[in-house]
């Protein structure tokens, strides 16, 4: 089956040929991770899980950065933004996201200043235009966004920039599955392997957590039949125990992926422990800006060493990342937590699971 143009992937027909393939395997209960925030959204914008068998459950996994991103890190955020002289630039999801006390948005109706970015770049164009500011940018991100971080604070450091500096909370998504696998009580039967990430990483990034956990997985696209036809995939490989490391998105994944954005990602950055929202650390799961450029690291400039703190009281978003539940099982779902008063990550972000649920279910 090989399709050449968007309307292809999105062919009615062709999805209801693929959803009857799907029904048409044998298959016992099965939990298949959609990794991929972006991946949670498609599949509830096109009313996927509607129409699968009762017998399949979609999760959503650890892939919303604005969901995974810790407790101390968006406390880490705010306290940037009290800061005298200092302007603080983020996306625009996590402004919303509340830390233990704070936060981005409550900090900016108080009078700090912080500004919403489309790209790193606008950070350091800020800079620029306020050189006696200190501009920091919330560099919240994986795989997908870390090359051009690195290519922006190459850039900075050539132009002269002294006065940006990012605070990195980057996270790689590999080190994540392989954590999910060894935490007790996840069960998982099968993973869709986010798309834009692995244009990056290559499929052999995955080839480690596959080998060692011999779990059925299928990087694939954003579109509707890319989606099915990762999960007929999928199903396939459980009912024939047969599992594979599947490359089904060739037109834009390859085995090694983009290796200038590799190159450049670690031209800047290096391997480091990370903490992830429910998980807690996990080691060499984050990217930390190597010693050569500690001149545009925040967390040294400003001598920044966040305490690790709880996650809000009864907010299930730890639990839901790792599959564990989903966002209806949370007490305070539609009650207490609501778009317009979320209480965590999962329904402020546009790729949260919470949201998702909270839209279009
Ligand atoms: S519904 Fe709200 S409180 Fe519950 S898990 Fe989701 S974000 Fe957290």
């Amino acid at each position: 089956m090989s399709l050449k143009y968007i309307d292809e992937y999105r062919d009615s027909d062709l999805a209801k040929m693929l959803v009857k393939k799907i029904q048409s395997v044998n298959c016992k209960d099965l939990r298949l991770m959609e990794v991929c925030g972006t991946h949670t959204m498609s599949i509830f914008k096109h009313g996927i899980r509607t129409i699968l068998p009762k017998e399949i459950t979609l999760l959503s996994g650890p892939g919303c950065p604005v969901c995974v991103t810790a407790q101390k890190d968006v406390d880490a955020f705010v306290e940037f933004a009290r800061q005298n002289n200092v302007i603080l630039t983020t996306f625009g999801d996590l402004i919303k996201v509340p830390g233990s006390g704070s936060s981005l948005a409550k900090e900016k109706a108080e009078g700090a200043d912080v500004r919403i970015v489309y790209s790193v770049f606008d950070a350091v164009d800020i800079a620029k235009q306020n050189p006696d500011k200190e501009v920091v940018f919330c560099a919240v991100g994986f795989e997908t966004t870390i090359p051009t971080l690195a290519a922006t604070i190459l850039s900075a450091r050539e132009d002269g920039v002294k006065n940006f500096t990012i605070y990195s909370a980057n996270k790689l998504t590999p080190p994540a599955l392989a954590a999910l696998m060894e935490t007790k009580g996840v069960q998982i039967d099968g993973f869709i392997l986010p798309g834009h990430v692995s244009v990056i990483t290559g499929t052999n990034a995955y080839r480690g957590t596959f080998e060692k956990y011999n779990i059925p997985s299928v990087i694939t696209g954003f579109e509707p039949i890319d989606i099915l036809k990762a999960i007929l995939i999928l199903v396939q490989q459980n009912a024939t125990g047969l599992p594979a490391l599947v490359n089904a998105y060739p037109r834009a994944v390859s085995e090694n992926g983009n290796l200038k954005a590799k190159t450049i990602m670690n031209q800047v950055f290096k391997l480091c422990d990370a903490s992830w929202r429910g998980i807690g650390q996990i080691p060499t799961s984050g990217m930390e800006l190597k010693k050569e450029f500690a001149a545009f690291d925040a967390a040294k400039k400003f001598n920044m060493d966040m305490p690790e703190v709880s996650e809000p009281a009864g907010c299930a978003c730890g639990e839901i990342l790792m599959g564990l539940k989903t966002p209806k099982a949370c007490k305070l779902y539609k009650k207490k937590c609501t778009p317009m008063t979320p209480v965590g990550p999962c329904m402020v972000s546009s790729e949260g699971s919470c949201a998702a649920f909270y839209r279009y279910s």
